[in-house]
């Protein structure tokens, strides 16, 4: 029998090595190590990040001469690293040909990064943050409150309007993702854009002024017609396209028929364990097949198979 608590591949982005220091960030903390010779620069050039060669492998981490030749769209201080300051810079996408002419520099979007776990585990939270945060800075450069421009504060985690005051904050979006079992079956289902064979829990955003229970309710009865009765928390998982957070739960359905939303879903299923745990390894006679570990699924699958 396979044990699904061992040797596992990490969920992408979850671990993230940062000591944040959010109590330093008033803005001083960018000014001051903005220029240090020995602070370590995560880069993105638009949504692309830019990877380093090591010795040991691919890095998300440049030293900080890196940032000398480049044009700074916009920055933010992260934190330290192993004592080494931290700074997220973005650069301009017109700035991609170069890297990728560069042989010390690798250039990938970051879900494949995420796929291939091509950087060291604790690097790829970081890369999530940068992402999130640099995304939001460059698509919020005007006040939703009077339409002048922001500007950015807080060593990069806040924008503020000078015309009307508001403080703006970087957005994360709720998500519930849900492991839905009845007995010993589980409901997965599949969207026409997912891989052929794919298989993978139901999920929703959360929307304003709704629980994450509710939310995990109400996304599996319009999507499948399936009431759910107990919800419990499982993980979550930072999912920076742009700034989603995926909230794993685990949802006891209280019947098992079926009324699938067809505009939303291709099918969903009710599979046995056994059926989920040869889709999980990929050796399923069908070639149905669960998520791969990168995907918070994989892991709320796997941890329910556990159990
Ligand atoms: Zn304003």
């Amino acid at each position: 029998m396979t044990d699904f608590t061992k040797g596992h591949p990490p969920m992408g982005f979850a671990t993230n090595g940062l000591m944040r220091h959010t109590s330093e960030r008033g803005d001083d903390a960018l000014a001051r190590h903005r220029h240090d010779p020995q602070a370590r620069i995560v880069l993105f050039a638009g949504d692309i990040p830019i990877l380093r060669h090591t010795e040991s492998g691919l890095s998300a981490l440049h030293p900080a001469a890196i940032r000398g030749a480049l044009p700074v769209a916009e920055e933010v201080y992260l934190g330290t690293l192993d004592g080494s300051h931290v700074l997220a810079l973005l650069t301009a996408a017109d700035q991609l040909e170069a890297f990728e002419r560069d042989g010390t520099c690798f250039v990938l979007d970051l879900r494949s990064v995420a796929t291939q776990g091509l950087v060291p585990e604790r690097e790829a939270g970081m890369l999530a943050e940068a992402k999130s945060l640099l995304s939001w800075h460059a698509r919020h450069r005007f006040c939703a409150n009077c339409g002048a421009p922001t500007r950015a504060s807080a060593s990069g985690f806040r924008r503020d309007c000078d015309a009307c005051g508001t403080q703006h904050f970087p957005r994360t979006d709720p998500v519930a993702i849900m492991l839905i079992t009845h007995g010993e079956r589980i409901l997965l289902g599949r969207q026409a854009r997912f891989p052929a064979g794919n298989y993978s829990c139901l999920a929703g955003f959360v929307e304003p002024g709704e629980t994450v229970e509710d939310a995990v309710r109400r996304e599996t009865f319009e999507e499948a017609g399936v009431r759910v009765g107990e919800v419990r928390y499982m993980l979550s998982q930072p999912w920076p396209f742009p700034s989603s957070l995926m909230i794993g739960c685990h949802g006891i359905a209280a019947d098992d028929s079926l009324d699938i939303d067809y505009e939303e879903m291709e099918d969903v299923r009710w599979f046995s364990r056994d059926d989920v745990a040869l889709m999980l390894e990929d050796r399923h006679p069908d070639n149905l097949r669960t998520p791969p570990p990168v995907a918070i699924a994989h892991h709320l699958v796997r941890l329910y198979l556990a159990r």
